[in-house]
């Protein structure tokens, strides 16, 4: 008999591998909430020209923006792959 602690066990976690399976195909992804629209609107296209011509005939149609250069240099840093 000896003085001692208990032998902790060994508490071995298997962190569960989540493998997220994302489309092989990222998408050019534009949210209209985050150029400051309330609005669930997702626009999406395989390039970043063609998601500012969809957010542009978006804006204008639920909207009623007419996207100008400038608002288009602003919306392109949120465009991201999805
Ligand atoms: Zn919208």
């Amino acid at each position: 008999m000896g003085i001692g602690y208990p032998p902790k066990p060994l508490d071995i976690y298997i962190s569960q591998l989540t493998v997220s399976l994302k489309p092989i195909q990222l998408m050019k992804t534009l949210h209209c909430k985050d150029v400051g629209f309330d609005c669930p609107g997702i626009i999406q296209a395989d390039s970043e020209a063609e998601v500012l011509q969809l957010a542009a005939q978006h804006a204008l149609e639920a909207h009623q923006t007419t996207v100008t250069p400038e608002m288009a240099e602003q919306i392109k840093p949120l465009i991201h792959e999805e």
